[in-house]
C-alpha cells in the first residue's frame, strides 16, 4: 500500500482499531508513511459510504438556533472573539468585512460569531440540520460539499475548516476545492488533530483522535506542508493548540474502555453537558451529589493538564494544529 502524498510505501501502525465512540462494528488499521509523516486509516471509506456511516452512528446536534444566539447575548467584540469555538483562528490578519466560508459550519457556532464580528459569512455543512439552524439565524448555509463547487461565481477572502480535514476523503481535491475559491491575497485557514502531539505518544492505539472510520487523515508539520506545496500553497502561520476540553476526554475515554461494536457512553454525555450549558432557555437539571463530586473530579483533571497542554502547545507537540495557508507568490 502506497502514501496518497509522496506514493512511497506505508508500514503498519495500529492493527484492528475500532470505533470506539459510536460503536460501528468493523476493524480498521493505521497506516503511516515515515518518509512524509503522514496516516491514514485502512480501508478508506468511499465517498459513496460515508453519509450513511454519519446518518446512522454519528450523534446528530441537538444545539438549537437560541442556544446559539443566547451565547453571545450581552457581550463586546473583544468577549465574542474570546468565544467563537476555533483555537488558534487569526482572527488579526483579517479585515471584519472579510468574506468568510466555513467549511463544516455544524451549529453554526463560529459562524454565528463571525457574523456579529462583521464578516460577511457563508458556510457549508452536509447535514441538513446545520441548514435549518443557520436559517433560524439568518445565516447562509448550503447542504454541500466544497468539491460540489456551492456559490457558484463567488471567492472568498477567507475559507476556514475547523476539525474537517481529517474526515476528507481526498484531502488534495479538499484543498484543490479551497484554492480555487479563494479570492486574490485570500486566505485558507485549518485545524486538524496534530500526528505528533505529545497525547498521540502517550495514549499510543487509545489516542482519542485516532477516532475510526470517521477520521481518515493524520498529518504533522511535515505532511501539511507537503500536501499545501501541491496545491500551490505556503505556510504563513503554523501553531500547536490543544483545546482542554481535549485533554479532559482523552483521560476519561479510558474509563470503561468500550469492546468493539459497542458505544462509550462518555461521548454522548459530555455532548449533552455541552448543549446543556449553552442552553439558557431551559431550567438547570438537578444533580446529585454524585454527580457533583464527579465533576469536580474532572475539572480538576482538567486544571492539572492545563501546564502540560501549554508547554506542548509551545513546543509545538500540542493535540490540534491550526495553519494559515495563503497562494504562493511568485517573487
Ligand atoms: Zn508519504
Amino acid at each position: 500500500m502506497k502514501c496518497t502524498l509522496c506514493k512511497a510505501a506505508l508500514r503498519l501502525l495500529h492493527k484492528n482499531m475500532y470505533d470506539d465512540r459510536f460503536a460501528y462494528p468493523k476493524y480498521f488499521d493505521i497506516m503511516y508513511c515515515k518518509q512524509c509523516q503522514f496516516a491514514q486509516t485502512t480501508p478508506p471509506l468511499e465517498s459513496r459510504e460515508i453519509p450513511e456511516l454519519y446518518e446512522k452512528y454519528y450523534p446528530h446536534s441537538k444545539t438549537n438556533a437560541a442556544q446559539v444566539r443566547n451565547n453571545f447575548t450581552g457581550m463586546n467584540p473583544t468577549q465574542i472573539a474570546d468565544k467563537k469555538g476555533a483555537e488558534g483562528f487569526p482572527i488579526d490578519l483579517l479585515k471584519p468585512s472579510a468574506k468568510l466560508l466555513d467549511v463544516g459550519a455544524g451549529a453554526c457556532y463560529f459562524l454565528y460569531a463571525m457574523k456579529l464580528l462583521g464578516f460577511e459569512t457563508f458556510g457549508l455543512d452536509p447535514d441538513p440540520s446545520a441548514k435549518k439552524i443557520a436559517a433560524e439565524l439568518d445565516l447562509e448555509v448550503e447542504s454541500a460539499f466544497l468539491e460540489d463547487k456551492p456559490f457558484p461565481g463567488m471567492s472568498f477572502d477567507v475559507i476556514t475548516a475547523n476539525q474537517v480535514l481529517e474526515h476528507t476523503p481526498d484531502p488534495k481535491a479538499f484543498l484543490n476545492a479551497a484554492t480555487e475559491r479563494l479570492s486574490k491575497n485570500g486566505l485558507i485557514v485549518l485545524s486538524f488533530p496534530n500526528l505528533n502531539s505529545w497525547h498521540r505518544r502517550i495514549f499510543g492505539r487509545f489516542w482519542i483522535n485516532w477516532h475510526v472510520p470517521y477520521h481518515i487523515n493524520f498529518f504533522t508539520k511535515k505532511s501539511i506542508s507537503a500536501l499545501a506545496k501541491m496545491s500551490d500553497l505556503e505556510i504563513i502561520d503554523y501553531k500547536t493548540v490543544t483545546p482542554p476540553i481535549w485533554s479532559r476526554m482523552q483521560i476519561r475515554s479510558l474509563w470503561k474502555y468500550p469492546k468493539k461494536g459497542e458505544a462509550n457512553r462518555i461521548w454522548a454525555a459530555e455532548k449533552a453537558v455541552l448543549e446543556s450549558a449553552t442552553n439558557h432557555d431551559s431550567a438547570p437539571a438537578k444533580k446529585s451529589l454524585k454527580g457533583h463530586l464527579k465533576n469536580m473530579v474532572w475539572a480538576t483533571i482538567s486544571l492539572i493538564c492545563l501546564p502540560f497542554d501549554y508547554l506542548a502547545d509551545k513546543l509545538g507537540r500540542g493535540d490540534s494544529i491550526t495553519v494559515v495557508l495563503r497562494k504562493k507568490t511568485s517573487d
